[in-house]
């Protein structure tokens, strides 16, 4: 069940009070709209009508597909030692409740970044995974090793066989745009299969740029 509460809340900018719609948790199976509102980047932003100001609510929101079989739990967070203990907090929460037992087969993913959660929704969306895609998307980042850390890779649509990926230079204020054809998928997503890793979780997981790199030195969950 998608769940919100109102908050008042104050413009940082322009000390202006307005009332927020904050969202805990989207279900999609009973809010198709609100998905919608998640993926054009419109839940939990607040907009000060007075200045314009636009920033995201510092709220978690549970994210859960029960057709897809995905959970997502989305923690704002900027600096890594907090995301390590909201993750371990999830994890053991979810342990704790039972809740972990009854989630077999699904997906679930622990992301602090709202674009990372947005990006996540769309690749399970076109029935991707996204532990494939973030081992395709460190190929497509080594093709320029010294620029790698400036960048920024986002699974973007994947359309008529080929699948698109932006990216983001921070350096230089540029956004790439990088094509892979959908058989570069199928072929990565075959031999991470053969190497052992699985298409579903036993637990909470953080699927990102080093999950891909632990995958890619043999490691597999
Ligand atoms: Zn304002």
């Amino acid at each position: 069940m998608s769940l919100n509460s109102k908050q008042n809340v104050r413009c940082p900018n322009c000390g202006q009070m307005s009332e927020v719609t904050v969202w805990d948790s989207v279900t999609v199976s009973d809010s198709a709209d609100l998905k919608q509102d998640l993926l054009r980047g419109e839940v939990n932003m607040f907009f000060c009508p007075s200045c314009s100001y636009k920033a995201l609510m510092p709220t978690p929101i549970l994210y859960h597909d029960e057709d897809k079989k995905l959970m997502i739990s989305f923690s704002p967070c900027a600096d890594a030692v907090t995301e390590q203990r909201l993750f371990d907090k999830v994890r053991e929460t979810s342990k704790k409740s039972g809740e972990l037992g009854k989630l077999e087969g699904y997906n679930l993913r622990f992301v602090t970044d709202y674009n990372e959660l947005l990006e996540k929704i769309l690749i399970f969306d076109y029935a991707l995974n996204d532990k494939t895609i973030e081992v395709i998307k460190l190929m497509i980042l080594s093709q320029d090793v010294d620029k790698s850390v400036d960048r920024v890779c986002r699974f973007g649509k994947s359309e008529n066989g080929v699948m698109e990926f932006v990216i983001y230079d921070v350096k230089e204020n540029q956004t790439y745009t990088s094509s892979v054809p959908i058989e570069t998928y199928y072929t990565v997503d075959e031999s991470l299969k053969q190497s052992g890793v699985k298409p579903y979780s036993f637990d909470w997981e953080m699927v990102n740029a080093s999950y891909a790199t632990k995958l890619l030195q043999g490691f597999n969950n």
